[in-house]
């Protein structure tokens, strides 16, 4: 008699009960159907295709463009016992025949394979002769142009089914819009499948965003809320300035590692590798970094500036906290930012009907910066989601935003801007607005203009927010030649003739984000200190075992597990076997040495 989805999930896995579609998608694909399933990042996709990869006979085949994460999943399946493989560039020779052989034998449930090797004529004879499961197509937006991440080889994939038409399918992806969903189906025939789509909300994320100051001390004071084994990643605009934050962590004393496209391919891929496989590291990197990365303990994820849209955002938010404990997305944002990001999309070579896509999104994003509004609800809402109340964590919900009526400051800067010519930027119009007496203002005669020194009621800081919101708006363009020059944008007439309000947000004062105090630290998700001192004693007991394997210590047990380890503290098989991530597997080869460490503690 084969195992029920149910016997996998608890014996084999350890977990209670199926979260959202899980249970939904394994059903059809062990009958048969072929599914697309649409599930945001730590969502639980994997267990989608690997429970029926266990109950099915034969083996599943499942198909990555990650070559460096499969080796992290077969490890993770192979610690709850169940048989896997990877088929790829890295394998040798010998271990792809032993492979081959035991896959032929039907001895393995689940085979990574990179898509280049699985349209070779070699792999289509292997698969000729083996007794296949399903086939599980892992990121799957790679079949489409909309995505972000193209591989034409997944193009082909479509022929697999040609060949194998009663092999169910099941195609995977955390790409949430529209276009790329429907190019899915699309490009891998898909049409008779089901869709499954839960929702995007990452509750355990907190998004905040503040206003750029000294982005290097601010984000000091940001990492200075994490402990010492908590690991996060802080993307960078450049390669530059990945290597200059990186070094000055070190000065500062964090294990920073840096990652970027310049670096050499063998020194990259050792960063990414220590990242993942040690605890509390700070990746400072570029965008190059992400793709692939399934750690599921990172921490935060911090913004030194803004990604160039919300999709990116999202994604880029969403490594941080996979395993659904309280997690940070954190992101300093200025306006020179704001006249960059206006002038890649201006100046790029995009014809214009994609220049008006970008613009789109461009201005999606900035509205989200400046929202006064709850962000989360702000950022379900552009991928078509509504959350019916505020969040409750996010900066604005925890420490609301005061508005302001802008119309009169608008005003000033606009016609400051249109007195002076349009020809400086933000910098001068504010020394101008401020009356400030310097000599760039002596040798224009900015003394002499209407506008000077009609904006002393507020600070510097102030007018650069103001600024920044009208770039936001539209009614302030950057100049793409004149370095930064500030001209009058789109319509601003009936900004200036009074006839439309311009709402403002003001920026909260002196503070580096929602909290101090209220920061959902990790090392706070235990109250007491008793448990919190035993979690790292588990920890450090988890770390041991995992270099003693050369394995990441999370596939192991998760952080969630030893949170619950520590506050449970089992003491016999049974109730080690009750704590969620322990299945039988795990049960066998790790619980005598951490009930151990638990006896001891409790001396
Ligand atoms: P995704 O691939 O969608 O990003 P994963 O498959 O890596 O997500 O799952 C994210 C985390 O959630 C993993 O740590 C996984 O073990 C856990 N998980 C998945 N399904 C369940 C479940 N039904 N109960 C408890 N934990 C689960
Ligand atoms: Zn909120």
């Amino acid at each position: 008699m084969s195992k029920t989805p149910l016997d996998v999930l608890q014996n084999t896995f350890g977990f209670q009960e199926f979260r959202g579609v899980q249970e939904a998608v394994i059903n059809r694909t062990i009958a048969g159907g072929d599914s697309l399933v649409l599930m945001p990042t730590g969502g639980g996709k994997s267990l989608c295709y690997q429970i029926p990869a266990v109950c099915r006979d034969g083996c599943a085949i499942v198909i990555s463009p990650l070559i460096a994460l499969m080796q992290d999943q077969v490890t993770a399946l192979c610690q709850v016992g169940i048989k896997a493989a990877t088929l790829n560039s890295t394998i040798s020779m010998d271990d792809s025949q032993e492979i081959e052989r035991a896959m032929r034998a039907g001895e393995l449930d689940l085979v990574y394979v990179a898509p280049e090797r699985l349209l070779t004529d070699r792999f289509f004879t292997l698969l000729n002769h083996c007794q296949i499961s399903l086939f599980a197509i892992d990121e799957a937006h790679c079949v489409s142009q909309w995505g972000h991440d193209f591989r034409p080889e997944y193009r082909q994939l479509v022929n697999l089914h040609d060949h194998f038409p009663q092999i169910p399918r099941i195609a995977l992806t955390a790409t949430a819009d529209g276009p790329t969903r429907l190019d899915i189906i699309e490009r891998l025939n898909l049409g008779a499948g089901e869709v499954f789509i839960t929702g995007f909300d990452r509750p355990n994320i907190r998004y905040n965003i503040v206003p750029k100051k000294n982005a290097k001390t601010q984000l000091l004071k940001f990492l200075g809320e994490y402990g010492e084994t908590d690991s996060g990643i802080v993307y960078c605009m450049s390669r530059k300035k990945v290597e200059d934050v990186a070094s000055w962590l070190r000065e500062q004393g964090y294990d920073a590692l840096s990652y970027h496209a310049g670096m050499h391919k063998d020194i990259r891929s050792a960063n990414q590798a220590k990242f993942v496989r040690e605890e509390g590291m700070v990746m400072v990197a570029t965008v190059a970094f992400g793709m692939g990365i399934d750690k599921p303990d990172v921490r935060f994820v911090a913004h030194m500036d803004p990604p160039k849209s919300l999709e990116a955002y999202y994604q880029e938010t969403g490594r941080a906290g996979r395993d659904g404990l309280p997690s940070q997305a954190w992101m300093a944002y200025g306006l020179q930012d704001v006249t960059k990001l206006r002038q890649f999309t201006e100046s790029s070579e995009l014809p214009e009907r994609q220049k008006h896509v970008e613009r789109q999104k461009l201005d999606a994003l900035l509205a989200y910066c400046e929202t006064h509004r709850c962000r989360r609800q702000v950022l379900l809402e552009y991928f078509g989601e509504t959350l019916a109340e505020p969040c409750g964590n996010c900066d604005t919900c925890l420490t609301p935003v005061e508005t302001f009526d802008g119309t009169v400051p608008a005003q000033k800067v606009l016609s400051c801007i249109y007195r002076t010519g349009e020809t400086f930027g933000a910098g001068h119009i504010i020394d101008v607005l401020l009356g400030e007496e310097n000599e760039k203002i002596k040798r224009f005669r900015h003394d002499q203009v209407s506008t000077y020194g009609i904006g002393k009621e507020l600070k510097r800081d102030n007018w650069r927010s103001i600024i920044r919101q009208l770039v936001a708006l539209g009614l302030v363009r950057m100049d793409i030649e004149g370095f930064g020059a500030l001209k009058l944008g789109g319509d601003v007439r009936a900004v200036l003739r009074g006839e439309q309000t311009v709402l403002m947000r003001k920026d909260p004062d002196g503070r580096n984000g929602a909290h101090s105090k209220k920061v959902a630290r990790s090392s706070i998700i235990l109250e007491r200190e008793d448990d919190k001192a035993l979690f790292e004693a588990l920890r450090a007991k988890r770390r041991s075992l995992a270099e003693d394997q050369g394995v990441p210590p999370y596939v192991i047990f998760a952080d969630s597990t030893l949170v619950e380890m520590a506050k449970k503290r089992p003491q016999d098989a049974d109730s080690f076997l009750n704590l969620s991530g322990v299945g039988q597997t795990k049960l066998e080869r790790y619980s005598t040495a951490f009930m151990d460490v638990i006896v001891e503690f409790e001396g």
